[in-house]
């Protein structure tokens, strides 16, 4: 039924062997074990991630490891057992990969999954001509196949995009909120989009570096704010009749962020800590009066389940959330570094390596 390959080739990958070490170096071309898939990687988003683990490394990542997690490709191999997919499919991966069987999955709680592990820091990611889905992403539904009309480098945006709708469910906007975004970035950007689908009345975006948030005007939030030259807390209070917001999610690695959100959140409101802060000073200064009093809402918010994935690439597909304007550079493999040096620099809104452009 699957008959035994010839000798594989090489395939081109970015692979990260220390901090600060990442290499363009051939590897054997990938092979589809039992249940696995193999994709030709079509588009894969470069992320803050990224940036993070190639200057420090990670915690969950297993060296030397291909980078790349925001991950869309078309279907080259498949493995003994699959019956659902076929060669040609073109498919969006998920990242987060839940087990589905800890006591936080059993509870429906996939992305605090016991034992989660992700494409990109235990299994070779992206950014590579070709990559392996492991039989573990197919067992918890985590591909998902990419309408037509669909761009690959669209479908890319899918994994972002999901991680933004678990913070939105988590902070519970819905129609008729006002919702405050801090951080001009790709997934302030995202969480911009995404508060509109939801219905929200009113949507404010700020930020403290004015090119960052003329780069991201394209959204079209009701009022974009520069906090390097004005009080964001005033100015929110401002406009919501002196109420403060519904919800206000902070989508940057930024501690006066934190601090401000609860004070620009009004009495019942929701807070997510949607950015997390570096990992060795993570310790905000808060009035927690203002939790208590006001009856605040303070949720956190990371990764994102499979459904999220599902549920974000219909977002996309339907044109709820359009992604097409946001992908503002598009680069080949060998260019990766290049591509994080434009996310760090906060010049682009999402940065999309091609491995195969002509894919
Ligand atoms: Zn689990």
């Amino acid at each position: 039924m699957h008959p035994k390959k010839p000798r594989r080739r090489a395939i081109q990958t970015a692979r990260l062997h220390a901090p600060g070490d990442l290499r363009l170096e051939p590897l054997p071309e990938p092979q589809a074990g039992a249940g696995d898939l193999v994709i030709r990687v079509l588009a894969c988003g470069t992320c803050g991630t990224d940036v993070k683990i190639l200057h420090y490394g990670h915690a969950n990542i297993t060296l030397p490891r291909v980078m790349g997690h925001e991950v869309a490709g078309e279907i080259i191999e498949v493995g003994a057992g699959v019956d659902a997919w076929s060669v040609g499919d073109r498919v969006q991966v998920i990242a987060a990969i839940p087990d589905g069987e800890c006591f936080q999955c059993r509870r429906g709680f996939q992305t605090v999954c016991e034992h989660l592990e992700s494409i990109g820091y235990h299994y070779d990611g992206g950014f590579a001509e070709f990559m392996r889905v492991p039989a573990k992403v197919l067992a918890v539904d985590g591909v998902n196949r990419i309408p037509e009309h669909v761009t690959a480098a669209e479908a890319a945006v899918t994994e972002p995009l999901a991680c933004v709708l678990n913070g939105q469910e988590l902070a519970d906007v819905h129609e008729g909120d006002a919702v405050v975004v801090v951080g001009a970035g790709p997934i302030g950007c995202l969480h911009v989009r995404l508060a509109r689908a939801r219905g929200a009345a009113q949507v404010v975006l700020i930020d403290v570096n004015p090119s960052r948030l003329e780069l991201a005007s394209r959204v079209q939030p009701d009022t974009l704010i520069d906090g390097s030259t004005t009080d964001p807390i005033a100015a929110v209070l401002d406009l919501t009749g002196g109420r403060g917001a519904d919800v206000v999610i902070t989508a940057a690695a930024s501690k006066p962020a934190q601090e401000q959100a609860l004070a620009m959140a009004m009495p019942r409101g929701r807070v997510s800590l949607f950015g997390g802060l570096p990992k060795d000073d993570p310790i905000i200064h808060s009035d927690s009066n203002l939790i208590h009093y006001r009856e605040l809402a303070v949720v956190g918010a990371y990764g994102s389940a499979p459904r999220h994935n599902r549920e974000a690439l219909e977002l996309i597909a339907s044109g709820q959330v359009p992604v097409a304007d946001l992908l503002t550079n598009r680069l080949p493999l060998d260019r990766v570094a290049d591509a994080i040096q434009i996310v760090e620099r906060g010049e682009g809104i999402k940065v999309v390596i091609e491995p195969n452009p002509a894919g």
